[in-house]
């Protein structure tokens, strides 16, 4: 017999949004249901060092702050399940959610808080070096690069961001396009070029990233850590090696919203669009919060916030119906 259970709140998803989307709901008495997802915890379970979210005076770990945060969001009444929503009818009424397992949940209010991840160039090399130099956010790895050089990858508003917002802390800056323009907004490019420690590599693309591996340290001594990057000119194939000690990259992200695809609005990216200052989305009940509907902040602190004004709005939502 297939396994139904009703929820006044239904949380997707498990990183910052839906955490405190989750302990809010828990508080206000709504009794959360929150699916956790194939990887519970989401973006911040991939970085080591987190030293931007409020609270903690010296540096933690960002697996450490997802496990912190479930405990909280359990201890407080949420009942957290491992499992993955592969399906949504928000046409019915209440709503359904099948998951994986075959479980069926219906809700009258759905928070969706599924997140998005970095799009990464597909190295082997670009792998091992996670957490060794390479890193898909400025703003969260950048100050520990501090004096340093870097490359950031991609030539769009985030990697021109990334850029400008790196050139204030390292000792050099190096864009590493694959084309010979960019793509970001105009206004940006011209920071970009009027800024003396940055530098543009045109029509080049990483083809490995060097240094001494974990691996590398254990076998033969030494500390991890990348110290480099071989790149190819696209137009003549000659190779070339570039010095740097992080290499960010930032080539878009890509929202987890395959499910929701077709059923509300979402822009051409496929992130879910909300009204103005609010997370309800186009289907009356249904919130979303996080990075599946910001592509501009992607913070830890500004999902969390937005996983608060769901629940909020999720709780005004049923005292109104
Ligand atoms: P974009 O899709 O705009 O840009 C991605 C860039 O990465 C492109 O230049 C692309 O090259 C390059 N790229 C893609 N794949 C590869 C690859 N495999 N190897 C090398 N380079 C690659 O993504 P963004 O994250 O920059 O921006 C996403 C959206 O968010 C955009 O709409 C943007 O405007 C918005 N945004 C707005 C901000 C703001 O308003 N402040 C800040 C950040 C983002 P190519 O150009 O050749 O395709």
């Amino acid at each position: 017999m297939t396994d139904t259970q009703h929820t006044k709140v239904l949380i997707i998803g498990s990183g910052p949004a839906g955490y405190t989307a989750a302990i809010y709901a828990a508080r206000a008495g709504l009794e959360p249901i929150q699916i956790l997802g194939r990887e519970p915890g989401g973006q911040l379970t991939i970085t080591t060092d987190v030293e931007n979210y409020p609270g903690f005076a010296d540096p933690i770990e960002g697996p450490w702050l997802m496990e912190q945060m479930q405990a909280q969001a359990k201890n407080v009444g949420t009942k957290t399940i491992h499992d993955f929503i592969t399906d949504v009818d928000f046409a019915a009424r209440p709503m359904k959610a099948t998951a994986e397992s075959g479980a069926i949940y219906t809700a009258d209010t759905i928070i969706i808080s599924t997140g998005a991840k970095a799009r990464w160039l597909g190295l082997e090399s670009e792998y091992k070096f996670q957490g060794l130099g390479v890193s898909a956010c400025a703003t969260c790895d950048g100050f520990f690069y501090r004096n340093k050089p870097v490359a950031v990858i991609g030539g769009g508003n985030s990697a021109v961001e990334e850029a400008l917002f790196l050139a204030n802390m390292t000792s050099k800056v190096t864009l590493i396009h694959r084309r010979d323009s960019l793509r970001a907004e105009k206004i940006m490019q011209e920071r970009l070029f009027a800024h003396e420690k940055i530098e543009v590599i045109w029509d080049h693309v990483v083809e490995d990233v060097v240094g001494i591996t974990r691996e590398d340290a254990a076998k033969d001594g030494g500390i991890p850590g990348m110290t480099g990057l071989l790149l190819k000119n696209v137009k003549t194939g000659e190779g070339s090696d570039l010095a740097v000690e992080g290499m960010f990259v930032a080539i878009g992200h890509d929202p987890a919203t395959e499910i929701f695809k077709g059923k509300m609005e979402m822009d051409s990216e496929g992130y879910i669009l909300v009204k103005p200052n609010t997370t309800q989305t186009s289907i009356p009940g249904v919130f979303a919060a996080g990075d599946v509907t910001d592509k501009i902040y992607r913070q830890a602190i500004t999902a969390a916030g937005m996983g608060c004004m769901a629940a909020l709005e999720a709780d005004k939502y049923l005292g109104a119906s």
